[in-house]
């Protein structure tokens, strides 16, 4: 099937050739014609699928018709996260360049000056997270009758983050006979009783989980000792032609301990975690996007939404305690049609949680054995962290620089004796449901569009 099968107008689909699509994905050829016929939709989808797409080109494509309001916004998309918003936010801006639409990002963390002014002007599109949206709606800045239009994302995240009874509320101050669409990794009773109440007629679409299907991401679960698993990292960053990583750990601490023991190691890293202001994860991110660092330690809730371009590889310092995180960790590489390589470092503490993640993609992840072997399970951390270079040279594989080494960043440096310091313990605090540490696009600053 082609884009031009799903009755779109050409302005879109310049837009999307543009963007450098040809084909639509399952979500994107079922959802658009029934968004087009306006009908509600709950769809089962995840990230990675291309389900932001599916509900933002049949927008472009209604609301291009009408006219905007003061005050009132003509469609509204609910997102659980910022990040996620501003993704949205990108989107409508790819495959509304033909388009005169105006949109408006409401998000906690920027000021909320301008965001009230561009809805003064009339928007068409309101991207917003229910706590800022709910904070505007209360103190009477904004008006809901006008919004023809609701998308509710990532409704099983909203969920996990306590959003529901705000999405209820905000669902109760729409008109009634408006069009709604629901984006679902997962169906859990809660959801489906919202969907029951707040949708009408529903469409039902489901489309498989991409990581169970995207066959360009190779996966593999590495068995380590919680002590050794720095030290298997460091291995496989420097044997398996890492270009650009993520890696991702379960703990905020864990990441910024785990990002300054790979720059003593003399890597390119930066970190991105929720205890970071909003201006320190912009320049973190700015340095992985152009490549000043090509190695990023995440926190989890960058797992959603974090769409980089040529991320060769995702490692799973810790197996998620959620296996859909794990789904999602995972598709942040082979990202539309690119090869991906996958890593999950399996220590005993992670013994149930993998069983989860396996029982969740349908198989077993194929163990990987690193040239170092057993060294690398060995509880050798300590000593790594005294004599780095010594240890890991020995246990890196003889083998001709390959050209994708040469891409690499200038890592592996000998680090400093003065830097190699043992890390304070970790804490045990998991990252907190709703921080924001996902990419961020330069017009994010402006805050309103
Ligand atoms: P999403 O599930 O919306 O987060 O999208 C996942 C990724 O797929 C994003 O990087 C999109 O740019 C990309 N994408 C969206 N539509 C298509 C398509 N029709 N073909 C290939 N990639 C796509």
């Amino acid at each position: 099937m082609k884009f031009a099968d799903l009755g779109l107008t050409d302005e879109l689909l310049k837009a999307v050739e543009a963007a450098g699509y040809s084909e639509p994905t399952p979500i994107q050829a079922q959802a658009i014609p029934q968004v087009q016929m306006m009908r509600d939709i709950i769809a089962i989808a995840q990230t990675g699928t291309g389900k932001t797409a599916s509900f933002v080109l049949p927008m472009i494509d209604i609301l291009h018709h009408g006219r905007r309001r003061a005050r009132m916004p003509r469609s509204l998309i609910l997102e659980p996260t910022r990040e996620l918003a501003v993704q949205v936010a990108e989107n409508f801006e790819k495959y509304g360049v033909n388009h005169d639409l105006k949109m408006a990002l409401l998000i906690g963390g920027v000021q909320m000056g301008d965001q009230v002014k561009a809805l003064d002007e009339g928007v068409d599109v309101l991207i917003a997270t229910p706590g800022r949206l709910m904070d505007l709606f209360e103190r009477g800045k904004i008006l809901l009758t006008g919004c023809e239009l609701l998308v509710i994302d990532e409704a099983d995240r909203m969920l996990d983050m306590g959003f529901i009874p705000d999405i209820e509320f905000i669902c109760e101050k729409l008109p009634p006979n408006r069009q709604t669409l629901l984006f679902s990794a997962t169906m859990p009773p809660p959801i489906k009783k919202l969907a029951d109440r707040f949708l009408s007629n529903p469409k039902y679409i489901e489309v498989a989980r991409p990581a169970s299907t995207n066959t360009n991401i190779a996966q593999h679960k590495v068995f380590t000792s919680a002590r050794g698993k720095r030290e298997a990292l460091r291995e496989l960053l420097r044997t398996d032609d890492v270009q650009t990583a993520i890696i991702f750990a379960n703990r905020k601490t864990t990441v910024r301990e785990l990002n300054k023991s790979l720059q003593r190691y003399g890597f390119a890293s930066g970190e991105i975690h929720g205890d970071m202001d909003q201006s320190s994860r912009l320049a973190e991110l700015d340095r992985f996007k152009k490549g000043d660092i090509n190695i990023l330690v995440a926190s989890d809730v960058a797992a959603r939404g974090l769409d980089v371009k040529g991320v060769s590889h995702v490692f799973n310092f810790d197996t998620p305690w959620h296996p859909d995180d794990y789904v999602h960790r995972v598709g942040r590489t082979g990202r539309a049609g690119a090869k991906g390589r996958a890593f999950t470092l399996v220590a005993p503490d992670d013994a149930e949680a993998i069983e989860n993640v396996e029982k969740l993609t349908g198989s077993p992840l194929p163990v990987y054995e690193l040239a170092g072997g057993k060294e690398a399970a060995e509880p050798k951390e300590a000593k790594a962290e005294k004599a780095p270079r010594e240890k890991t040279e020995r246990s890196k594989p003889k083998r001709e620089p390959r050209e994708a080494d040469a891409r690499r960043k200038p890592a592996q440096a000998e680090p400093r004796r003065s830097e190699r310091r043992r890390p304070d313990p970790e804490d045990d605090r998991p990252t907190e449901p709703g921080e924001w540490n996902g990419p961020v696009p330069g017009f994010l600053n402006l805050s309103a569009l």
